[in-house]
């Protein structure tokens, strides 16, 4: 069975011609459009070294030794907030950087995760946003469906337990924000709400044979594709929100 992210089923609603360059013809972003110096790469870069931060943290890295190697000012004052206060009223069995997988119609759904985190009462799915713009209504996006959905099935393969939806809680952190935790709970009605859903759009991109760009034009001002797709258009002055990318994968811990 073909596996299918929520990165795809996003891209699929936010421009079709997006989710045809990056998931049907495998097109690698960077070529349209990572411009030097550009707001999106100073985000790229960011986020990315806000992750590889946390992440070594986490496993084990003492919190001194992760900062002298964080270059930019910016990122240094995130991981700081995130040391103080990232971690509060988490549960202390933790998987870091992992990833679980759920059948879903004809394809599989694969989430990968920043952290997973749970005790015998509750599994907490934290993901961290670096970007300058606080995701809308994160209950119905796609991100949030998934993982928790992925989770509620498949949680067990990392946890060793099975955990009903009403003890699944994902938990957004924006480092940016004075109060950066927005913590979701989850239930079985919204369980079987997201599941209709995620049938329906998975159905939907497959039976797909038109994939026209978009009309709202604002999404193209940070998309990865806007230099060679829409170079009329300007660059957006924010900074858009980081993804584990190959290309976002290749920028190193020293540039800034
Ligand atoms: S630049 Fe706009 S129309 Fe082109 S792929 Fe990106 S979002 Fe779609």
């Amino acid at each position: 069975m073909n596996m299918i992210s929520q990165s795809a089923m996003r891209d699929f609603l936010t421009c079709r011609y997006l989710y045809l360059l990056k998931h049907r013809r495998g097109l690698e972003p960077a070529v349209g459009g990572v411009v030097e110096g550009s707001n999106r790469q100073l985000a790229a870069r960011r986020g990315q070294q806000f992750h590889r931060a946390v992440q070594q943290y986490l496993s084990g890295l003492a919190s001194d030794s992760v900062r002298s190697m964080i270059k930019d000012d910016t990122v240094r004052a995130w991981f700081e907030k995130f040391v103080k206060y990232g971690m509060s009223g988490i549960p202390d069995r933790r998987s870091v950087e992992t990833w679980a997988t759920a059948p879903l119609a004809d394809r599989v759904l694969i989430a990968r995760y920043d952290l997973l985190a749970w005790d015998s009462e509750r599994l907490v799915i934290c993901d961290w946003k670096t970007g300058s713009r606080p995701i809308e209504d994160p209950d119905t996006q796609i991100q949030t469906m998934v993982y928790r959905y992925v989770a509620a099935c498949s949680g067990q393969a990392v946890t060793g337990t099975a955990y009903l939806p009403e003890q699944i809680e994902i938990r957004y952190w924006y480092v940016r924000d004075d109060d950066p935790a927005n913590q979701i709970a989850y239930s079985q009605q919204q369980f079987k709400r997201d599941e209709v859903r995620l049938r329906e759009l998975i159905a939907e991109i497959a039976a797909c044979n038109a994939f026209p760009k978009t009309d709202d034009v604002d999404v193209c001002k940070t998309c990865l594709f806007r230099a060679v797709c829409r170079p009329e258009i300007p660059s957006g002055t924010w900074e858009p929100e980081f993804e584990h990318t190959p290309e976002s994968m290749s920028i190193g811990w020293g540039e800034s």
